[in-house]
């Protein structure tokens, strides 16, 4: 049964997989297509087109870029950009940037509270120029302080909690338009985690296709089936493009596979001519 998945994490951000790791996992669960979308990062790409050249995987480029509107983050993808823009890559050196300084701050807030560690651990740990939360998080569960990283982000790292530090972000209008110069696709990712603030989630996606959104994440590893349905209708009624993927990270999210989620993910290869055929007009 032939499958997509165009969400995925590796080491090159916050995952636990190298990027042929993520191909090997991919092959084992029948996808037929997939993309790379790191954190404001596009260095995973190549060695996952090489890998998946290896056994017959369609690696589309991809990224992730968290944006905040009313004090809230929203996920942007990009899909078929041209990841080796040097514009494009220059916005990401910042954005990476603004996490290193952002890091630090959280680490001497855990401090404070009586742990010890240090950023060169979390540096040494996340091997790669995208230091997020879920790093933190591993260090923490290294030092036994957590027994997850569900539990490092309940109790110290999530918004709200003891140890959380915003970080500059685009808005989502900016983090589009960063897209669409690198002619990529933008798509709202997982709509089941947007917080639409005083108006409903359509009005909030309309907004968004005014700015250039592209389409839409129906297919998720945590949407429920009324969800999906939901976000189906939403998108054909604006006229967006209707994407998936399992948002897989390995060891961070220990109960999201490759390809299937939580088991219950299939997301239809019809998608992706679609798709296609949408880059091919930007
Ligand atoms: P950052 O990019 O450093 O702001 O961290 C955001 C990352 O943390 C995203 O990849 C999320 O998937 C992950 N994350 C956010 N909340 C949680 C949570 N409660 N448990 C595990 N991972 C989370
Ligand atoms: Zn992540
Ligand atoms: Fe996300
Ligand atoms: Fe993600």
């Amino acid at each position: 049964m032939s499958r997509l998945d165009l969400h995925l994490h590796t080491t090159h951000s916050d995952g636990s997989c190298t990027p042929t790791e993520v191909i090997d996992l991919a092959h084992k669960a029948g996808v037929s297509a997939l993309a790379i979308t790191d954190h404001d990062i596009t260095t995973g790409i190549a060695e996952a087109i090489a890998a998946g050249q290896q056994c017959g995987i369609e690696v589309i480029p991809g990224v992730e870029i968290s944006s905040i509107i009313a004090n809230s983050e929203l996920h942007i993808l990009g899909y078929f950009l041209d990841w080796q823009d040097a514009d494009l890559n220059q916005r990401f050196k910042s954005m990476r940037d603004s996490r290193h300084r952002r890091n630090p701050k959280i680490i001497e807030r855990l401090q404070a509270l009586g742990i010890e560690m240090t950023y060169d651990e979390v540096r040494a740990v996340a091997g790669s120029d995208s230091v997020g939360r879920p790093h933190i998080a591993r260090v923490l569960m290294d030092k036994g302080v957590v027994a997850s990283a569900k539990e490092a982000f309940d109790r110290f790292l999530a918004e709200g909690k003891p140890a959380y530090v915003p970080r500059d972000l685009p808005s989502p209008a900016e983090a589009i338009q960063w897209i669409k110069a690198a002619r990529g696709l933008a798509v709202l990712a997982h709509p089941t985690w947007v917080k639409p603030a005083d108006r409903s989630l359509a009005d909030l996606v309309r907004q968004l296709k005014a700015d250039g959104l592209d389409g839409v994440e129906v297919y998720y590893s945590t949407h429920a089936a009324r969800q999906t349905r939901e976000y189906l209708s939403l998108a054909k009624q604006l006229g967006l493009l209707v994407t998936g993927g399992s948002d897989f990270h390995g060891l961070t999210k220990p109960d999201i596979e490759v390809g299937i989620g939580k088991g219950a993910l299939h997301i239809p290869t019809s998608l992706l001519p679609k798709m296609k055929e949408a880059a091919t007009q930007l």
